[in-house]
């Protein structure tokens, strides 16, 4: 049995079915910088990039061998001793994430840092109830499930985590009237995700936090998709000055090497923790061989000032993309981001699906929004070059024509 039919078989059939379809019925090979190999040689553009996890590429160097170098010395930690690359990372975290954030929580992936956030969230406040807004991403246990208002992944497996409101995303006021008594914390994709790269108005997280603070709600930024210098900046809520209570980051975090998430605190925390050292925990979050390859991930991504190439090239993408939006407004409804954080709007969810099998038969990897089938995200690493968004948007280009013929053939 090849791979393909091991994993259709003993993974997940639908799934298969879906590749499938978008003619990704391929087996990985390899991988380096933006480019990936699939077992046939065929090379593919990689302008999904792990929906934003390989800012730094595919097999960054610099955290390979950071990775390699604690591989060699020790890649689990005891846990009754300290281990000193989860130490420094910690307080690396604190340096760069906004205002009074300092004690981490590791984990191993986003939905874990969530459910961190949620739990810490309750106990800080002594309150119960969360509010979250519509579209919204935040994983799929089932804390953080009970936050991911899609009725397609939350009806199965009711009941769900109770005292959870949800309303419009971008409407401030609507947050305002949700708040009651028992709330203990907003959660929120400074832009969602998932969503389909929804970037609110100006001034929009701004408020938020003013409400939150008035009301004395605790703020959640879940920035697991749009941290490490994404949208342009290092944090997204660095655009409109925001310090939340609790950060959230997963994805980019172990430099498209190791996965590894964190859950960065107010020092309060540190209060509930000398009380009860164990009040949460896990056996692998923050390991070494995750937290070297975090460490390193931090240093290259500041060194190589990131999130202001994120800017640059995300200027130069959207520049290009509006050009075909203007030439094709029949299929592209709008085109929109901040930094390397890119969503492409269809006029309808099937045109999308055909102009995303059109890319991989051309050598360029995106997909969907999970929560939105009309958007496929561009969020291509962060060390993109120009000739790399050349080529997408040529072939972006040709796969848009093909599609024009595919349909002129049907009607
Ligand atoms: C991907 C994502 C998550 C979940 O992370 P996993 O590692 O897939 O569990 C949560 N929040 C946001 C904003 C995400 O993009």
């Amino acid at each position: 049995m090849d791979a393909f039919a091991a994993f259709e078989k003993h993974i997940n059939p639908g799934l298969a079915g879906l590749l499938r379809f978008t003619g990704l019925d391929k087996v990985e090979s390899h991988a380096e910088g933006v480019y990936v190999w699939d077992t046939e040689g065929k090379r593919y553009l990689d302008f999904l990039g792990l929906y934003g996890t390989l800012s730094l590429g595919h097999r960054h160097p610099r955290v390979v061998e950071a990775v390699k170098r604690q591989l060699d010395r020790m890649p689990m930690s005891v846990r009754v001793l300290v281990s000193e690359p989860t130490a420094r990372l910690a307080e690396k975290l604190a340096e760069i994430t906004p205002g009074s954030l300092s004690i981490s929580f590791f984990g191993n992936s986003g939905t874990e840092a969530v459910e961190a956030a949620l739990k810490f969230a309750r106990i800080l406040s002594g309150k119960t109830e969360f509010i979250t807004t519509q579209g919204a991403y935040h994983g799929k246990t089932m804390g953080a499930l009970s936050v991911t208002p899609k009725s397609h992944y939350q009806d199965p497996v009711r009941p769900l985590v109770p005292g959870v409101k949800v309303v419009p995303f971008g409407d401030s006021e609507a947050i305002a009237k949700a708040i009651t008594p028992e709330t203990a914390a907003i959660i929120l994709e400074p832009i969602q995700g998932e969503g389909g790269i929804r970037v609110p108005m100006q001034g929009y997280l701004c408020e938020v936090q003013a409400i939150a603070r008035k009301h004395g709600v605790l703020l959640i930024a879940d920035e697991i998709q749009t941290g490490l210098g994404r949208t342009g900046k290092m944090w997204a809520v660095e655009w409109e000055g925001v310090e939340p209570d609790i950060l959230t980051s997963a994805k980019a975090l172990g430099g498209g090497v190791m996965p590894i998430s964190a859950t960065v605190m107010r020092p309060e925390i540190g209060e509930i923790y000398k009380k009860e050292p164990l009040i949460h925990s896990t056996t692998f979050g923050g390991n070494p061989l995750a937290a070297a390859a975090a460490l390193a991930a931090i240093e290259v991504t500041q060194e190589l000032n990131l999130p202001e190439r994120a800017q640059e090239m995300g200027r130069y993408l959207m520049g290009k993309l509006s050009g075909l939006h203007s030439a094709y407004p029949e299929f592209i409804e709008e085109v929109r981001g901040r930094g390397l954080m890119v969503g492409l709007e269809f006029t309808d969810a099937d045109i999308g699906a055909l102009v995303v099998s059109e890319l991989a038969s051309r050598g360029v990897l995106t997909a969907f929004g999970l929560n939105n089938p009309k958007v496929v995200r561009l969020e291509p690493p962060l060390i993109v070059e120009q000739e790399h968004i050349d080529a997408c948007v040529e072939a972006l280009e040709q796969s848009l024509e093909a599609t024009k013929a595919t349909l002129e053939g049907v009607l």
